[in-house]
C-alpha cells in the first residue's frame, strides 16, 4: 500500500521503520534536522568552534551538509577538514568529491595529507604492522583530527557516526568481550579537555541511520563517495553489522533500542576516570604506561621498518 507523509498527507519518499512513519522530501529534511538539533541540544552542546570530519562518504556529506544549514540555529563556526589517506582512486576521488562540495557550500576547509603526518600513506602503512587496516587507519585519523582542532583552537570534531555503526560497535565489544569498548567512548557529545590536549567530540548523527543520511544526502542534492574504501573488504564491524537485517526484520526498534539502552545504563554507572598523561613524543594524551601513544608507537614501527628496507 502506497505510504503517505505523516505531515501533510502527500506521497511519501521515505518510510523511518524504526518510527513508524513516513516523509515526503521536505518533511523528512524537517525530521532529519530536528534530529541532528534535538540529539546536540539534549546532550547540552551551547555551541562553540566545530571541525566536521569529513571522508566524502554520505554520512559525513550529509553531516557537513546539516551543519552549516543549522550552524546559526546551533550557534557554531564551522570547519569541515578532509584526511588524504592516500588510499589509490578512492581517496583521489573522496577528495574531489569533498572539496568540490565545500566550494559549492562555500564552508571553509582544510585538507592534509595522513602522509605528512605519518610519513607514508595508509596502504604503505598496514604492511608494516600486524593490524587490521582499519584499525590503523581509525588510529591516525583519530590523532591528526585531534591536532588539526587542538592547534586551531577550536572546540570540537564532529564526526559522522551513525546508528548503524554505534550498534554494530557495541554489539562487537559485547561478543568480543571487550568491557571498556561498551563503557567509554561514543558519547554524542564528548567535552574539550584543553589542559590534557583533547579536543571535545560531537557525535549528532548517532539516532540516524545509514538509510536517513543517503537520503538526506540524495533530497539535497548532495554529492558523496558511492563505493566503498577497498581496505574495508574483511573488516569485522562489517560482518558484525549484517547481523542487523536479522534483527530489525524481528523488531524494527532493536537497534535503535539497544544503542538507547547501552547508552543508559553506562550513565547508571560511577565510570573510573582513565589515567591520561601527556606522550613523551608528542605531547597528546595518552594511557600507556610507558608515555609513548600508540600514534608515536606506530611512526617509529614504520620508521625502523623503512631504515631496514
Ligand atoms: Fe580507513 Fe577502514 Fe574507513 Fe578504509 S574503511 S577509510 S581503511 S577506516
Ligand atoms: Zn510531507
Ligand atoms: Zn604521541
Amino acid at each position: 500500500m502506497r505510504k503517505r507523509c505523516v505531515v501533510c498527507g502527500k506521497d511519501a519518499s521515505i518510510v523511518i521503520d524504526r518510527a513508524r512513519v513516513a516523509f515526503c522530501n521536505e518533511h523528512f529534511i524537517e525530521y532529519y534536522e530536528r534530529m541532528i538539533k534535538r540529539t546536540l541540544n539534549k546532550n547540552g552542546f551551547n555551541g562553540g568552534k566545530v571541525v566536521v570530519a569529513v571522508s566524502g562518504g554520505k554520512d559525513s556529506m550529509a553531516l557537513m551538509f546539516a551543519l552549516n544549514k543549522l550552524k546559526n540555529e546551533l550557534n557554531i563556526k564551522l570547519t569541515a577538514l578532509h584526511i588524504d589517506l592516500g588510499i589509490n582512486d578512492y581517496s583521489k576521488e573522496s577528495r574531489d568529491i569533498f572539496e568540490k562540495e565545500v566550494k559549492k557550500l562555500d564552508i571553509d576547509y582544510i585538507v592534509v595529507k595522513a602522509e605528512d603526518y605519518l610519513g607514508v600513506s595508509i596502504p604503505e602503512a598496514i604492511k608494516f604492522v600486524r593490524k587490521p587496516a582499519c584499525s590503523v587507519c581509525g588510529l591516525v585519523k583519530r590523532w591528526i583530527m585531534n591536532k588539526i582542532a587542538y592547534d586551531m583552537n577550536y572546540d570540537y570534531v564532529a564526526t559522522g557516526h551513525n546508528l548503524d555503526d554505534i550498534s554494530t560497535y557495541f554489539m562487537k565489544a559485547m561478543f568480543t568481550y571487550r568491557s571498556d569498548d561498551l563503557i567509554r567512548g561514543n558519547e554524542v557529545i564528548s567535552p574539550p579537555k584543553p589542559d590534557l590536549k583533547i579536543v571535545g567530540r560531537l557525535r549528532p548523527q548517532i539516532f540516524l541511520t545509514e538509510k536517513e543520511n543517503l537520503f538526506y544526502c540524495i533530497v539535497n542534492g548532495v554529492n558523496y563517495i558511492d563505493f566503498e574504501c577497498p581496505l574495508s573488504e574483511g573488516a569485522l564491524l562489517k560482518k558484525y553489522k549484517r547481523i542487523w537485517e536479522t534483527a530489525l526484520n524481528i523488531n524494527p526498534m532493536s537497534q535503535y533500542n539497544f544503542t538507547r539502552s547501552i547508552l543508559s545504563i553506562r550513565e547508571k554507572f560511577s565510570r573510573d576516570e582513565i589515567k591520561l598523561t601527556p606522550c613523551k613524543i608528542c605531547g597528546f594524551p595518552t594511557t600507556a604506561s610507558d608515555r609513548i601513544c600508540s600514534f608515536c608507537k606506530l611512526r617509529i614501527r614504520i620508521k625502523e621498518r623503512l631504515n631496514k628496507q
